[in-house]
């Protein structure tokens, strides 16, 4: 089974689909995350161009592991999980996520992993272009002002140095990278279920998805 959530930037996807799986006792799976190592890859590698960096890539064993409201990356043994939080990877990110490659490799990489066991996943396309059958589908936004004061609070750990503004800009960036890339951009599916966050505590996010949840999939 996989019910996906995606959505721009900062709306909550992620925190609300942690806490569906733990309440459901189903796994979570983080396709933003999954962006966000191949770019750390690629930063680490120097930034080499596209066609050395798939080359050299399949020499990484990325492993993703989800437990303790954690969802955690590993590269040949070497715990990424902090890392691609940064500031720096998330001003890259949207490039190496619009490179049809990329995309190619973490859609393989999801798709084998939900063969194994009920998901609920987030990200940016899962509903139209990577589960197009997906079980159920939630579009889930807020605005601009309130995803950037969720997503800057959640940065300050890995990135002390990082004001609300960056964070801002870096948000409207990459929601403009994400809506408009040629390669699976960020888009509502026909048949996915709005939820607006503006204004609403977590717990009545998490209520209102679950309560679908319950209803149409009969849990
Ligand atoms: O969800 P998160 O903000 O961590 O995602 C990081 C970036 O990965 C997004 O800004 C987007 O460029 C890319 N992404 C994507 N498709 C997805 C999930 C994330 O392009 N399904």
């Amino acid at each position: 089974m996989i019910i996906v959530i995606d959505g721009p930037a900062g709306s909550g996807k992620s925190s609300t689909a942690r806490e569906i799986a733990d309440r459901l006792n189903i796994q979570f799976l983080d396709s933003g995350a999954l962006y966000r190592a191949l770019t750390f890859l690629w930063i680490r590698n120097n930034k080499p161009d596209k066609a050395t960096f798939f080359e050299i890539l399949p020499e990484t064993d990325l492993k993703t592991e989800y437990r303790n409201q954690t969802f955690f990356v590993n590269a040949n043994g070497d715990d990424i999980t902090s890392d691609i939080r940064s500031h720096n990877v998330a001003n890259y990110v949207s490039k190496v996520a619009s490179w049809p490659e990329a995309r190619a490799f973490v859609n393989q990489y999801m798709r084998n992993l939900v063969q194994k066991n009920a998901y609920v996943a987030d990200g940016r396309d899962l509903g139209t272009a990577v589960f197009p059958d997906a079980n159920l589908k939630f579009y889930m936004d807020a605005s601009i002002e309130e995803r950037a004061r969720r997503r800057f609070a959640e940065m300050k750990n890995s990135d002390p140095n990082v004001t609300l503004e960056e964070v801002k800009d870096n948000l409207r960036s990459r929601d403009q990278a994400d809506q408009n890339r040629k390669a699976d951009p960020l888009k509502k599916a026909n048949d996915a279920i709005v939820i607006d966050t503006t204004g609403k505590t977590f717990e009545e996010q998490v209520q209102e998805i679950i309560l679908i949840i319950k209803e149409k999939l009969k849990l």
